[in-house]
């Protein structure tokens, strides 16, 4: 009797060690699946970049008619930024500052020549710089550009010859490549910017290219936004499996002003409007589909503008809102940005008043996809990780404004000093070089308004030695916009 209750005991021991390895074994594989689960799940990257958007086209950033539902969303679940900053006013150089990270004097992507580049530039974005989707593939990233480019339209300049796997977009503005004719019909380049009467596509002779290949000549621009949008969908999508990183640069609302025959007539502020709720609208569908492959909580999505809106376009150019001018100039109008980053259980939502810039966003990227920076060149890009996910202290405290390779103001704390001033994109006016400087506080006068330099020459001093510092340093690369015309 006593043997069977010893086996009986014994057997019952054994059943619960097998229990017990097998629930430690279970444990351990759970453990180390949810490891190897974090381990692989970097974050995605999404920037969605508007062209000519101004401060005050969003209703989350205060205009009264255009209705922005998604983007506001984005805005309350994430984090508005009210002081955040293109790289540069127009265009090309903006683009060659947020994809290297520096300066486009740097790069030589911004002249005193040439604005910007045009369809018979000679030249791009040189292949030595290192673009954030170079810098992501270091990490596996796959990564694709939907929208316009303009860092150079001939093949070796192409985003795929950038660090882009994928590429969908127009290769310049959406104004360029106007017949002749049409010009002289109409009267000149501003004339048929700032008419409705003219954006018809054939006026309009832009190529629609596919990776390294021209496929629409001209771009359907009506129904352009949405296809932007649809591709980015499908991106995401056919790649949600493996980190991505989608730079979707919708080339509105620069004139000449397109929508879709859905979008058309849908706002109040009339066809910009229409044109603004689109790009919502899109924005809109992006978020779903992050939602929809449960991809919302491991990607960042960051809004901005290339530059401030275009006043020479008069009623179908944007608003800055509160900021003095637009587009070309380095007035906060030009450069200061509508931002907004959203990225649902890694942001705290709030409104960031600190400064940042499309550039930062080289650093801040990297440092999250693990990528350490390059070491053989001048980076002019700060890490927003403190504020984005820690509500500390961001690093950066000053920035230059340029206009070409002159730098006409700098911005140090709440204080922005004017040494040279011009007019908007296409205005332009007298160059003025100031002698004092002008001085405004942004924080008290975000309208620069009331020139306060008479008060404070002290500020005045701390900034020059600043500006001598970053000037002594600089090494501005051969300009890449100067080559055009025949070759
Ligand atoms: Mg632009």
């Amino acid at each position: 009797m006593k043997k069977y209750i010893i086996a009986f005991i014994s057997t019952k021991i054994k059943v619960m060690l097998c229990m017990l390895s097998t629930l430690l074994l279970g444990l351990f594989l759970f453990l180390s699946c949810q490891s190897s689960q974090t381990k692989t799940k970097p974050t995605n990257f999404i920037i969605i970049f508007a062209d000519d958007l101004g401060y005050g086209d969003l209703s989350s950033f205060g205009h009264p008619t255009i209705k922005t539902p998604h983007l506001d969303r984005m805005a309350a679940e994430g984090q508005k930024w009210t002081n955040f900053y293109a790289g540069a006013s127009v265009c090309t150089p903006s683009r060659a500052a947020l994809l290297t990270g520096r300066l486009p004097i740097r790069s030589g992507m911004s002249s005193n020549k040439q604005r910007v580049l045009f369809p018979d530039s000679h030249h791009g974005l040189p292949s030595e710089e290192i673009t954030l989707a170079e810098q992501l593939k270091k990490a596996n990233y796959t990564t694709a550009c939907i929208g316009k480019w303009h860092l150079g339209h001939k093949k070796e300049y192409l985003p795929l010859q950038h660090g882009f796997d994928y590429y969908l977009g127009i290769p310049y503005s959406n104004d360029m490549d106007v017949p002749q004719t049409v010009y002289k019909e109409k009267g000149g380049y501003w004339n048929v910017m700032s008419d409705p009467k003219n954006y018809l596509i054939e006026n309009f002779q832009v190529p629609l290219i596919e990776n390294n290949t021209e496929i629409e000549r001209p771009a359907n621009q009506n129904n352009i936004t949405q296809r932007y949008a649809d591709q980015t969908v499908k991106f995401i999508k056919s790649n949600k499996d493996r980190p991505f990183f989608i730079y979707l640069a919708h080339n509105l609302p620069h004139v000449p002003l397109f929508a879709s025959k859905e979008a058309l007539g849908k706002s109040s502020r009339g066809l910009y409007g229409d044109v603004i709720q689109e790009i919502d609208k899109g924005v809109g569908e992006i978020l779903q589909a992050l939602k929809e492959e449960g991809l919302d909580k491991n990607t960042l999505v960051v809004f901005t503008s290339d530059n401030g809106p275009s006043i020479a376009a008069k009623e179908q150019g944007g608003s800055a809102g509160m900021l003095k001018a637009g587009k070309g100039t380095t007035w906060e109008g030009g450069m200061r940005e509508p931002t907004i980053f959203w990225s649902p259980s890694k942001i705290a939502p709030g409104i960031v008043d600190q400064m940042g810039s499309t550039m930062d966003l080289f650093h801040t990227f990297s440092k999250m996809a693990g990528v350490s920076l390059p070491e053989d060149r001048i980076l002019d890009s700060y890490d927003l990780s403190p504020l984005l996910f820690k509500n500390q202290k961001g690093d950066r405290d000053h920035l230059f404004y340029y206009r070409g390779t002159e730098l006409y103001a700098i911005r140090t704390g709440d204080f922005k000093a004017h040494y040279i001033t011009q007019g908007n994109y296409g205005i332009y006016g007298e160059k003025e070089i100031l002698n004092p400087p002008l001085l405004y506080n942004l924080n008290h006068d975000p309208s620069e308004k009331y020139n306060i330099a008479k008060k404070h020459p002290e500020i005045l001093k701390e900034m020059k030695k600043l500006v001598t510092e970053h000037q002594k340093n600089m090494l501005a690369g051969e300009d890449q916009l100067e080559a055009r015309g025949v070759e």
